[in-house]
């Protein structure tokens, strides 16, 4: 996993990467090619209300 931006970049077994936000810990997207994952983290905006929950790993 690295992580940069604010986000962390977790790569699943089926060959995908998710990014995750660390300031709200949502899902910001799901992609085969990491770097598509730069785009989602550009539009991405924290969701106040997840913010502050415990969260799950
Ligand atoms: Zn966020």
């Amino acid at each position: 996993m690295k992580t940069e931006k604010g986000f962390a970049h977790r790569a699943n077994k089926d060959g995908s990467f998710d990014s995750i936000c660390l300031k709200c810990y949502a899902t910001v997207g799901t992609a085969y090619d990491e770097s598509d994952l730069d785009a989602m983290e550009a539009v991405h905006h924290c969701t106040e209300w997840l913010m502050g929950r415990p969260a799950k790993a």
